[in-house]
């Protein structure tokens, strides 16, 4: 009896709570005690995925921040301190201890904002050229039909060679800039102003000059980044939505790996989630998670989930090494 009423009591209790969601017990529609880190040793683990990608119709990858810090994109430490030591002596090591957290720094002029913003879009999105752990992703999937669901903001994939019509980069992009109130639909390429802001730069302010207004608005100019709801999900960003649509459809029933890259808990309704709720969906397709440090995967999904909790720089060439071997092997029992 004291049991039945306990458990009226916590029905109760649920019923009136039910709007706020314990992400540590309750993750993407399923208990979060599905979630497990595999204990499969790492080289079985690499086989299988060697195994997947081989045997797929077509891959699609979601990539996250990770996958560019596993690149070599740090935003902290020396690549910070080297970089923007002018940045740090003026407005205080509190608020500059890295590149993402400076960027919300409140500068009090447009010159110093865009200082600050040209610079860190020159050394992460302009300057460095295409960097070899996304040239391996490119390598590994270029064979296949393939399209990247991306939350990162550098360009890389293109810098890599995927073309523009199989990327969907959703949060925007370091080389574009839009009204700062968002009033009319279109995002400019700042690449150009960027390198001559660079050039320019005093301290760590630009001249006036170069500030850029609003040519519908007169107003402030910011980044294209979503950060607020002035985003701008402009006509471009809606054909590479509806594109994505499209190739989720054409293969749904067949035999699909979602790569998933580098995607951590900071925005997991975009990638994380959906790739785990498209894999229950779709019995054909499988999910490949890499990630150093929280490579969890549902552990209902069985063999069609692989969670590769580990340096994802390494995952990729052990990969890649394997791929190349069986297709080496393959051409010459052809031959
Ligand atoms: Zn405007």
């Amino acid at each position: 009896m004291a049991i039945q009423i306990l458990h009226r009591k916590n029905q109760a209790e649920s019923t009136h709570k039910i709007e706020k969601i314990d992400f540590s017990r309750f993750l993407s529609g399923m208990p979060a005690r599905d979630y497990i880190f595999q204990n499969i040793p790492y080289e079985e683990q690499i086989r299988q995925v060697a195994e997947l990608l081989e045997d797929a119709d077509a891959v699609i990858i979601g990539a996250g921040a990770g996958l560019s810090t596993a690149a070599g994109m740090n935003y902290g430490g020396r690549r910070f301190t080297d970089n923007f030591q002018e940045f740090i002596d003026r407005y205080g090591p509190a608020y500059m201890t890295d590149m993402y957290s400076a960027g919300f720094y409140p500068f009090p002029t447009q010159e110093e904002k865009w200082g600050y913003w040209s610079k860190h879009a020159y050394l992460n999105r302009i300057e460095p050229d295409a960097l070899p752990l996304y040239r391996s992703v490119y390598d590994l999937v270029k064979e296949k039909p393939h399209f990247v669901l991306t939350t990162n903001v550098d360009h890389q994939f293109w810098k890599v060679g995927f073309s523009d019509e199989e990327i969907f980069a959703t949060q925007g992009d370091y080389g574009e800039i839009q009204c700062e109130k968002g009033c009319h639909p279109k995002v400019y390429d700042a690449v150009e102003l960027f390198s001559r802001m660079n050039e320019a730069r005093t301290g760590c302010q630009i001249p006036s000059e170069l500030v850029p207004k609003c040519p519908v608005c007169g107003g402030n100019m910011t980044m294209h980044l979503r950060c607020d709801q002035y985003f701008l999900e402009d006509e471009h960003w809606h054909e590479a939505a509806a594109r994505y649509g499209d190739f989720l459809s054409e293969y749904s029933g067949k035999k699909v790996v979602l790569l998933e890259l580098g995607v951590g808990f900071n925005t997991p309704t975009i990638i994380r989630f959906p790739f785990e709720k498209m894999v229950r969906q779709e019995a054909g397709w499988s999910l490949v998670r890499l990630n150093l440090n929280e490579a969890v995967v549902p552990e209902s999904l069985g063999e069609r989930a692989v969670g590769i909790n580990a340096d994802l720089a390494g995952s990729i060439e052990d990969i890649r090494k394997l791929c190349a071997g069986t297709g080496e092997e393959r051409a010459e029992n052809d031959a």
